[in-house]
């Protein structure tokens, strides 16, 4: 079921992607070689508690999950694509590349956003996957708009990829507000004039990811992390918008 938020939840989401945007930008500035993965993770679920806040991660369990998952922040280095769990031993080293994604409860809503960033100096071709993992998602924020359909931002970032990367396919956008997921689901691929319509009121995440290699993807035995099939590298950059009367407004931005 697809929830309209009331102008109350709006107006708290706001405050809550403000804030989300907020820690994100201090985060990405942590980053360096020689940080842990866990270390990242620690200071995120302090920034996140200093507002008054909740980390929307720590203890979700996602629907097929064996457990809750552990942490205040995913984070994904290199091959892995989502769902990363921060850990002390894990060192970010130069030429990695590192996607930090947030879930922030604020005032009964909740917001999701993530960004990937490099760690000190990267490759010519990582910093290219990137550009174009953060292209896609404003291409994809473009094409969500009132009236139009999720097949629609789906083909948008397709259309703009145009096989130059794989687009993982198992995971995608999603309505967020109320609940971490909601629907409708946003696939990152499809056929424009497709799928649920967007409406004004409606809150959703877009979030492309991309692999440097093929689209394929497995996961790890810890029952979270997801890797790329062929061990390459993917980005992954999200934002949570809200569909207005007359476009949309990204939350997750300060
Ligand atoms: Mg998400």
């Amino acid at each position: 079921m697809i929830i309209i938020k009331t102008p109350a939840e709006i107006e708290a989401m706001r405050v809550a992607g403000k804030r989300h945007a907020s820690i994100l930008e201090k985060l990405s500035g942590l980053v360096r070689p020689g940080i842990s993965t866990g270390e990242l993770d620690r200071a995120a679920e302090m920034m996140v508690k200093e507002y008054g806040d909740t980390p929307a991660f720590l203890g979700y369990k996602p629907d097929g999950a064996d457990r809750p998952f552990p942490a205040t922040l995913c984070i994904s280095v290199n091959d892995e694509v989502v769902h990363g769990i921060p850990d002390d031993n894990r060192i970010l080293n130069e030429g990695d590349i590192v996607s930090i994604d947030l879930g922030l409860w604020h005032d009964g809503v909740v917001t999701d956003a993530a960004v990937t960033v490099p760690v000190g100096k990267i490759s010519k071709q990582l910093e290219d996957l990137l550009s174009a993992t953060e292209d896609a998602l404003e291409i994809g924020i473009a094409a969500a708009q009132p009236g139009a359909q999720t097949g629609d931002v789906g083909y948008a970032i397709e259309s703009f990829v145009n096989k130059r990367y794989g687009i993982v396919r198992e995971f995608s956008g999603h309505g967020v507000g109320r609940m971490i997921h909601e629907d409708p689901y946003i696939p990152n691929f499809g056929k424009s004039g497709t799928g649920e319509r967007l409406v004004p009121g409606m809150t959703i995440a877009i979030e492309p990811m991309l692999n440097i290699g093929k689209a394929g993807i497995e996961m790890l035995d810890d029952g979270y992390t997801v890797v790329t099939h062929d061990g390459k590298q993917s980005a992954h950059f999200e934002h949570t918008i809200l569909i207005t009367e007359t476009g949309n407004e990204i939350l997750t931005k300060k």
